[in-house]
């Protein structure tokens, strides 16, 4: 079975070879591909100490959104946009990540740029890669500016296909918006990227050459393929086939062997690695208010960064359950193993009382 570290480091091998022909970009990621070497022997070091550390981190910075998007995840869990992290914390949550060894940190929402100072803290963090999952319609001149001057900040724009897909679900012109903002990076040779949602229905489109070639010829040169989670009741059939998601690995592969761009596929991935990479097998979502959760799909937690520092969170006491749970991660018939089984890890949520064994301290 691969490891994880293993596609991280494939990773920024592909980030370097497609940026071949932006030598100071192509540089940038060879000297981050080092960082991340180090990274992984931090992660090792820890490993040693009994803390699982992952090497990516999704942070949702904020619920807040300019956009309502059909079945978006965050506007369906209703929970308040309330008591957000503040950047001094976010920050301090950034400098433990990279002390203990964590190499990407997703900043995601709602919608990050509802937050824009957030780029000055990952300017910060040049050792760390920071995808920055955005709707693309609040990125300004200012930001673009911003951006142009780093390289560890990469704008991910979000799609769910051409603009029939894209503005049914996101609202009318925001697939011409987000063509617009592609332009405007294109133009300014920013590194960007593309989150594709991935459904039964839209597979065919979003993994056709036809669509990659588009939006390759737009200066998207990184794409997140992200399956489908039924967080809106009713909507479990727009779930990719058992077909289609055993279909992505190959798919993926042939993808990167045909376009310069690199390729990432959620459920692929989990094929890969046994299973769900979630609690911290690969990776870890930390919300907006300072939970550190499974995954954005597996809104639970048992533990909150501002009373516990990263390192002891990580070992919190349903972290470990889910990490330790072994058949429990395999995908069912529902796609996201966690969502799929809800039940089970909220019932680990009724654990006995008590903080997080203290384990490392
Ligand atoms: S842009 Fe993202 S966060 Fe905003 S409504 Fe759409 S899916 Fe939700």
């Amino acid at each position: 079975m691969k490891s994880f570290d293993n596609s991280i480091k494939d990773f920024y091998r592909d980030l370097a070879r497609i940026s071949m022909r932006e030598p100071r970009l192509a540089l940038h990621f060879a000297r981050t591909a080092l960082d991340q070497r180090e990274a992984a022997a931090r992660r090792r070091e820890a490993a040693e100490a009994g803390v699982q550390v992952p090497p990516f981190m999704i942070m949702s910075i904020t619920r807040r959104c300019n956009l309502r998007c059909a079945g978006c995840f965050v506007h369906e869990q209703d929970r308040p946009a309330g008591n957000e992290l503040t950047m001094a914390e976010i920050r301090a949550i950034l400098s433990d990540a990279r002390d203990l060894g964590v190499s990407i940190v997703a900043l995601a929402g709602g919608e990050p740029l509802t937050r824009p100072e957030i780029v000055d803290v990952a300017a910060d963090f040049p050792e760390m890669l920071f995808p920055l999952i955005t709707n693309g319609s609040l990125l300004d001149d200012a930001l673009l500016d911003r951006l142009q001057s780093l390289r560890n900040v990469i704008p991910v724009i979000s799609l769910e296909g051409l603009e029939f897909e894209t503005d049914a679900r996101r609202g009318d012109g925001v697939y011409q918006r987000a063509l617009n903002t592609m332009a405007r990076l294109q133009e300014r040779r920013i590194f960007f990227g593309t989150s594709l949602m991935v459904t039964r229905r839209n597979f065919g489109l979003v993994t056709s050459r036809r669509f990659v070639r588009d939006l390759v010829g737009r200066g998207a040169k990184l794409f997140f393929y992200v399956d489908y989670v039924p967080i809106k009741a009713g909507t479990e059939h727009l779930i990719p086939s058992q077909a289609q998601r055993d279909a992505e690995p190959l798919t993926m592969l042939v993808l990167r062997s045909e376009f310069r761009a690199t390729f990432v596929a959620s459920s692929a991935s989990e094929a890969e690695y046994g299973g769900c990479m979630a609690a911290g097998r690969g990776f870890v979502h930390v919300s907006s208010e300072g939970d550190l959760e499974p995954c954005p799909f597996s809104p639970f937690s048992d533990t909150n960064l501002r009373q516990a520092p990263l390192r002891v969170a990580l070992q919190s006491r349903l972290l470990r359950s889910i990490r330790e749970s072994g058949e429990h991660l395999s995908e069912s018939d529902g796609g996201c193993a966690l969502w799929a089984k809800r039940d089970w890890v909220q019932s680990l949520m009724a654990a006995p009382e008590g903080a997080p064994e203290d384990r490392a301290a």
